[in-house]
């Protein structure tokens, strides 16, 4: 209902110091993506701290094993259903509660994530708590139909984080979502409401749990128009994508050192911006 929500979750005062290692970002592709998405974040952003990064696909590959250590063949079908979704999105959780770090994100294969901000976002709010942080891409909550026995339904409706602008759940968090995530309940909890994967932990999270969402600007999905992200806010952003938007190219707007040409998702510029020490980034002369 009309509940008060949090303020947009910009990062706040440091509640603990956080290392790279204690973050599990989980990284959803599929084996067709492999060289056409997967190859540019790996030269990108996931280069800078391997160790952080998990990527769940479909399919082997041994190019991409040799390049990473990382790489969970989660053997769900490789089909874009909604069962093949929440099948990879519980091989996730999963994996995350095994690893025992202290924070869980979730990115898609068109996402850079920004792995300063992220732990400057991650780094204000104590792991223990419950926290579930993300961008809606709706401006309501969603209207679901919940299935909770043979022949009884009832309507829920609750807030969730849209998955292609990536959302990150703390460990406190997660550990509570087991009874409905864990093991083979993830994708029986996301038959209950036949919604995908994303919507379903918004589901377990909002709706089961009573946790509500700290929704943050600083999450993007191609589904926002991303020239709107000014280049003088970049290194606080979270995540940001491309794709197509209205059927327009869609993609965060920054000058070089790239020509959008060479480099249609701007990712490797917005790579050079943020670390421009990367040795393929064209260098200003200084003498
Ligand atoms: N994806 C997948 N299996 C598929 C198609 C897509 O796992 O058969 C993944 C893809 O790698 C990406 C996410 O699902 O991480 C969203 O796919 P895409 O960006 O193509 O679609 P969108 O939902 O953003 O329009
Ligand atoms: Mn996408």
């Amino acid at each position: 209902g009309g509940a008060s929500r949090p303020a947009d979750g910009h990062p706040r005062p440091p509640a603990e110091p956080l290392a790279p290692g204690d973050v599990f970002i989980a990284v959803k592709t599929t084996k067709k993506f492999h060289r056409a998405r997967l190859d540019l974040l790996l030269e990108t952003w996931i280069s800078r701290h391997k160790e952080m990064t998990f990527i769940f696909t479909d399919g082997e590959d041994e190019a991409l094993a040799r390049h990473m250590g990382n790489v969970v063949n989660t053997n769900c079908s490789a089909a874009h259903s909604r069962q093949a979704l929440s099948c990879k999105m519980a091989v996730e959780y999963d994996h995350f509660i095994e690893s025992g770090r202290k924070w869980f994100c979730h990115v898609d294969d068109d996402n850079y994530v920004n792995l300063r901000a992220l732990l400057r976002l991650l780094a204000s709010y104590p792991h223990t708590q419950d926290v579930y942080i993300g961008k809606p891409s709706l401006d309501r909550p969603i209207q679901a139909t919940e299935r909770v026995s043979e022949n009884k339904v009832r309507p829920v409706h609750f807030w969730f984080a849209t998955g292609g602008a990536g959302f990150c759940i703390s460990r406190g968090l997660a550990l509570k979502m087991s009874p409905w995530a864990s093991g083979g309940h993830f994708m029986s909890t996301a038959e209950r409401i036949r919604l995908p994967d994303d919507c379903t932990i918004g589901y377990i999270v909002e709706a089961l749990l009573g946790v509500p969402l700290i929704r943050s600007g600083l999450f993007h999905s191609h589904l926002e128009n991303l020239q709107q992200v000014p280049t003088s806010e970049l290194h606080e952003q979270v995540t940001l994508s491309y794709g197509m938007f209205e059927n327009k190219r869609n993609a965060v707007h920054v000058k070089g050192p790239f020509s959008v040409e060479a480099d249609p998702s701007r990712f490797r510029s917005i790579h050079c911006h943020l670390y421009p020490d990367t040795p393929w980034c064209p260098r200003t002369a200084i003498f």
